[in-house]
């Protein structure tokens, strides 16, 4: 008999294995509309211009490949927690964080959870919004914790359904984790206003409910990097709550592969941070021993050069504003095609994805027939589009709503 008597067939993640079915069709029409990574208007992977920059600074500096510390490289996680805050609140609540670089955001999930488990006697509930990113229940379940789902979006309206969302905080059980998408919701492009914003933190903190930001999207949503932070700097600035924030440099450097992360806590105390750094250096050890050195390095270098971080806001902005005109694009030719129905929601919407609202049917059919590849739940990467692919694209769907 095997050790693993156990085992069984896991499918393979759905996002992962239509990238490669993608990668697999010949037709020279074919459009990836699938996995959220930016694409330039060739349909081409783009390494940013202050990314290229900080490289050739690095090479020429030379480049070592020694360990990084446990907790990762200092100056990316200083540099990280500056941006992320703000100069004004870094200075503030300096004392008062802790950080870790982690193995991008997914990482940083993953470490916010081993974290939140060794600190607490009963693991609590990880409230999660319905729909979202696709790694989320898989990374808190892994660890353990009880999950539940709550409604965050209506299908009907194609809109967040706020009501639900302050329900949902107002009956959790007290202590339970909270995950918030900082901007950029994925998959639906939707997330509160400032005001919903502080409605939500007020609930949070007077029901002891524990903010888990995931923010992937960080100037990558608006363009602005300052904008997209505004959740977070108000939960831990103005509302003076202890908040953890799970940050990714994938999109908004386009440093996905280099698995370029933190995970950053916002403590109540100085005592506090130091305790919970040093959980944070032990958790580290004990899985990955230390981070990776390369990426990091690329990041602590555009965010401590300030020549090289106009350049990096800029790039933001060249990704962000494209994905904005394809957004207006698809709509414009969905609604010349004469596509049925009404395609507000996709405007309405923002950041690197859009939730059409199509059923599996169509998307299949669009996978099978056209060669468009997107996600089941009909989110797509906006970025995969071009002025060379969108009208086909916007074609295609309204021949399959027909
Ligand atoms: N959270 C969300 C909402 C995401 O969309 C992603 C990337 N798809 C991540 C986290 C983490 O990505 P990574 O681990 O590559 O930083």
């Amino acid at each position: 008999t095997s050790w693993f008597n156990k085992s069984e067939f896991i499918p393979p993640d759905a996002i992962f294995a239509l990238t490669a079915k993608f990668q697999a069709d010949s037709s020279p029409q074919k459009v990836n509309l699938g996995q959220g990574t930016y694409r330039d208007a060739d349909a081409k992977p783009w390494v940013l211009p202050s990314v290229n920059l900080a490289r050739e600074a690095l090479l020429t500096r030379g480049l070592q490949h020694e360990y990084l510390p446990i907790l990762g490289l200092q100056s990316f996680r200083e540099g990280t927690a500056k941006i992320v805050l703000g100069s004004e609140l870094f200075d503030k609540r300096a004392t008062q964080i802790a950080t870790c670089q982690s193995l991008s955001g997914t990482g940083a999930l993953h470490l916010a959870g081993l974290l939140l488990r060794a600190t607490q006697n009963k693991q609590p509930t990880v409230y999660i919004p319905e729909p979202t990113w696709s790694n989320h229940h898989q990374v808190f379940k892994s660890l353990g914790f009880p999950c539940e789902s709550f409604k965050y979006y209506d299908y009907e309206t194609k809109s967040l359904d706020i009501d639900s969302y302050y329900n949902m905080l107002k009956q959790a059980e007290p202590n339970s984790v909270v995950i918030l998408h900082a901007c950029a919701h994925n998959p639906t492009g939707c997330d509160p206003t400032k005001e919903q914003w502080r409605e939500i933190a007020q609930v949070m903190k007077a029901r002891e409910l524990f903010p888990l930001f995931d923010a992937a999207y960080l100037g990558f949503n608006s363009g602005d990097y300052d904008e997209d932070a505004f959740p977070i700097r108000l939960f831990m600035g103005e509302m003076d709550m202890e908040a953890g924030v799970c940050i990714s440099f994938a999109k908004n450097m386009g440093l996905y592969g280099e698995r370029v992360g933190c995970f950053l806590l916002g403590t109540k105390d100085e005592q506090g941070a130091v305790n919970l750094q040093s959980m944070l250096e032990m958790l580290q050890r004990s899985e990955v021993s230390n981070p990776p050195g390369f990426g990091a390095k690329i990041a602590s270098e555009v965010l401590g050069n300030d020549s090289l971080k106009e350049q990096w806001f800029q790039d933001m902005e060249t990704m962000s504003s494209r994905i904005r005109a394809m957004r207006a694009a698809l709509y414009d030719n969905l609604i010349a095609s004469g596509a049925p129905g009404s395609w507000d929601h996709l405007i309405q919407q923002s950041g690197m994805f859009g939730f059409l609202g199509l059923s599996l049917d169509v998307v299949l059919r669009l996978r099978d027939e056209y060669h468009i590849y997107m996600a089941d739940n009909s989110r797509i990467s906006i970025a995969g589009l071009n002025t060379g692919n969108v009208e086909y694209v916007a074609r295609s769907i309204t021949e399959c709503l027909r």
